[in-house]
């Protein structure tokens, strides 16, 4: 993640502001305000901005005029039962603004989840920096046999290596055919004067999803929780995990009751079907149940064991 002098003077700058304000802040929020926190081997996610805490949740729960004069203990209880029964409108009430750097095909999965604001780096308009995502060795696996959107066993040795090589080979190739194309160097003047330079619009076309990209999204409380909830998970795949890992980590400094509570009754939680609850009251009164005579598929079965860590 190198960043240029310039963009980091920029964060310094940015970080070394202080600004008076009636509205309340989150000091653990505010210390890492700005700073990018690295991800994948070229990537970052920074938080540049905030509104409310788990105080605006509670105010806003309570229609409140002020930020009232409650327990610590009613305000995290209040928003445990919001949590838990699923009401979501207190938690719009909070906003966050990240900054991050993902490859494309990151990108593709991330920008599925329509209810954030989002404005992306224009490669019709600047050129893209030749940073393209490479997996750690440790990250490369073979397709998995029962999960098709997944991975299986690990790949190793001569194998990774061949893997690492061609995904550099390729995207080294197509970097360099879109600067040749582009035909452009850093302050804009044509590398050879006797060819024309290709529109960026153009020229980015061969480049491929491992190349990065840059945006700023814009989302609220309820519907960050329920990207990391879907991102943060096991089934999501490594590389956008990653990600979420980090926001996580903001989600806990920004609003610890509600991280709390979302771990709680969300993330660690689970769901299960009228059919599994009947199955789990039946094993609770003794009886000895196999998955043919459940009422649940095989697949169901599995994942209800798995749940109860049988
Ligand atoms: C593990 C995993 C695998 C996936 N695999 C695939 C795949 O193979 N192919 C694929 O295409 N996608 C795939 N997706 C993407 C997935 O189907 C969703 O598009 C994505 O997770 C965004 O979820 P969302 O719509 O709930 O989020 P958001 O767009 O943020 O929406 C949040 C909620 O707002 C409501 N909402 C938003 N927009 C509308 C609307 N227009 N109409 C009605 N309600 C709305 C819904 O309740 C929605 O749940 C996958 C996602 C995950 C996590």
């Amino acid at each position: 993640m190198p960043l240029t002098e310039q963009q980091q003077a920029e964060i310094e700058a940015a970080r070394a502001q202080r600004a008076e304000t009636r509205r309340p802040t989150v000091p653990a929020l505010e210390g890492l305000l700005y700073q990018p926190f690295q991800v994948l081997d070229h990537g970052f996610v920074r938080v540049i901005d905030y509104m409310g805490d788990d105080a605006a949740i509670v105010q806003a729960a309570r229609v409140s005029y002020g930020r009232g004069t409650r327990r610590v203990s009613e305000d995290a209880g209040l928003i445990r039962y919001l949590m838990r029964h699923r009401h979501s409108t207190p938690f719009e009430m909070c906003e966050i603004k990240y900054h991050v750097k993902l490859p494309i095909f990151v990108a593709r999965q991330w920008i599925r989840h329509r209810t954030a604001n989002v404005n992306e780096y224009s490669a019709r308009y600047s050129i893209l920096d030749k940073e393209f995502y490479i997996p750690d060795p440790e990250h490369l696996a073979v397709q998995a046999a029962t999960n098709r959107q997944g991975r299986g066993a690990a790949i190793e040795g001569e194998a990774a290596q061949r893997v690492l090589d061609l995904l550099r080979r390729d995207a080294e190739n197509a970097y360099s055919g879109y600067a040749a194309m582009l035909n452009e160097d850093a302050s804009g003047s044509p590398i050879d004067p006797a060819r024309p330079g290709l529109a960026r619009e153009l020229a980015r076309i061969n480049l491929s999803l491992g190349f990065y990209t840059q945006w700023y999204w814009k989302t609220d409380l309820h519907n960050l929780m329920h990207f990391l909830s879907l991102r943060a998970d096991p089934h999501a795949q490594y590389e956008i995990r990653a990600y979420a890992k980090v926001m996580l980590e903001t989600l806990r400094r920004w609003v610890p009751m509600a991280h709390a509570a979302f771990l709680e009754y969300r993330m660690n939680a689970a769901t299960i079907s009228a059919t599994g609850l009947a199955v789990i009251r039946r094993m609770i009164d003794g009886e000895r149940i196999e998955q043919a005579s459940s009422g649940l598929s095989a697949r169901e079965w599995r994942e209800l064991m798995a749940l109860l860590g049988r």
